[in-house]
């Protein structure tokens, strides 16, 4: 079935920083959609004519594609905004003890479609989700994913060093991802990443097999943590006498690939940036929680010099909001902590298309460009009386700044999945 959605088109296929002709925008479009995919992208008065005889719906505000979450725990939904910690005592008294919940399976439904459904009234339509040690858990995020034909990657966490009662051994570790990889590989919109927690939380001998894992299946992603807090890093160090850092703690066991995904990236030396770059791996920037946990302001001027992959996480429960419009706010206050500026097409970029590259779904959904999957929000940057207020005279790019300065869930009036409604501002 052919259908057509007719509005205000924004979208920045690639970094704006590399190629200035990236940002897209039809103030009048029109998105022609044929089951789930995009047919026809541009402007109304030019593809009018031709998608006469179909139906055509009007959209009441800017529309972006879905956003993005390059970086998210579900079972952390219920321990947001726990209070009084950094990042390793946060993990023990607050993170640790509400994970251990998901041995059940029916809890972890539960919080696996309030975790999906708050997505989709943040306008996030593809993350890639840390799920616990459990099985199970993988199985309620993807089950609830399937209902909702939502682009998800995940992948059981591997944490033999973990506490009691959230710890695999290195055979369970291997045998679950290995039987989850079997089960959900190829359904729905669903993807697989091989997920040690981080160094800390794994043996030498499970870090080794997660690294033969990721070699074993070349369509499954690497995802975990790096460089996030400074006493996180001092204990890295101490583990790892012999690494010359962080990243080739990882390294040595050969979890830095292309198809790696490391969150944070706040500490990182020159030698890992050019690590980083030479490999192919990428970093999913999570500003909200690394201002909530203290751990310090992504170096944007380090990571743009060594050219690196980035894309935008909001780390829930230590970040502090789902929403990736306010996420993208915050990514501008880090920067400007470092004195550097982060354009708001930029951040979009961040928000859509890079999370999308990072995750390797970039030719699937990012850019609502034609032979794409027809994922996308419509943002309004009237949400609020100051918004209204603010962006009543305001250009483009001033919209999208204050959409991302002053917005978050109440901003997004609807959500589409495939070219379906899937969330509606009441
Ligand atoms: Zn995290």
């Amino acid at each position: 079935m052919i259908h057509a959605y007719r509005g205000e088109l924004l979208s920045v296929a690639q970094d704006p920083r590399d190629a200035p002709g990236a940002v897209r925008h039809e103030a009048d479009g029109l998105l022609v959609i044929e089951d789930g995919v995009v047919i026809a992208r541009g402007a109304y008065a030019d593809l009018a004519k031709r998608y006469a005889d179909i139906p055509v719906e009007t959209l009441p505000g800017l529309v972006v594609p879905g956003f993005i979450d390059a970086h998210v725990h579900y079972p952390q939904t219920d321990r947001i905004a726990s209070h009084g910690e950094q990042l390793l005592d946060w993990l023990d008294r607050h993170i640790f003890p509400a994970e251990k919940a998901f041995v059940d399976k029916a809890h972890a439904d539960v919080v696996a479609a309030f975790f999906l459904d708050e997505l989709l009234r943040n306008g996030t339509t593809s993350a890639l989700v840390f799920p616990t040690v459990h099985e199970q858990s993988v199985d309620a995020l993807f089950e609830a994913a399937l209902e909702r034909r939502m682009r998800i990657v995940s992948g059981k966490v591997l944490m033999d060093m973990g506490p009691e009662g959230l710890k695999d051994t290195v055979a369970s570790g291997r045998a679950e991802t290995e039987a989850l990889i079997r089960r959900w590989r190829g359904r729905g919109r669903l993807g697989y990443a091989v997920t040690p927690r981080f160094a800390l939380a794994s043996s030498d001998t499970q870090l080794a097999d997660a690294g033969a894992l990721l070699a074993e299946h070349p369509d499954v992603l690497m995802h975990t943590h790096l460089a996030e807090n400074v006493h996180e890093c001092a204990a890295v160090a101490a583990r790892f006498p012999e690494a010359a850092d962080y990243l080739d703690a990882y390294d040595r066991f050969g979890l830095v690939t292309p198809r790696s995904v490391f969150a944070h990236g706040i500490h990182l030396s020159e030698r890992a940036c050019s690590r980083l770059h030479e490999s192919g791996a990428g970093i999913a920037v999570c500003p909200s929680s690394n201002l909530f946990l203290g751990s310090g302001f992504f170096n944007f001027g380090q990571a743009d010099k060594h050219k690196l992959r980035l894309g935008l996480g909001t780390d829930v429960g230590a970040g502090t909001s789902f929403s990736m419009l306010y996420t993208a706010g915050l990514a501008y206050q880090a920067a400007l902590a470092r004195e550097e500026r982060l354009d708001p097409f930029r951040a979009l970029w961040l928000a859509t298309a890079g999370s999308a590259a990072l995750l390797h779904i970039g030719d699937k959904v990012g850019a609502l460009e034609v032979g794409q999957e027809a994922d996308f929000a419509v943002l309004d940057p009237a949400a609020t009386p100051l918004m209204a207020r603010r962006t009543r005279e305001a250009d483009l790019a001033e919209r999208l700044f204050a959409l991302q300065i002053l917005g978050d869930d109440r901003a997004v009036a609807r959500t589409y999945v495939l070219g379906q409604c899937a969330w509606q501002r009441p």
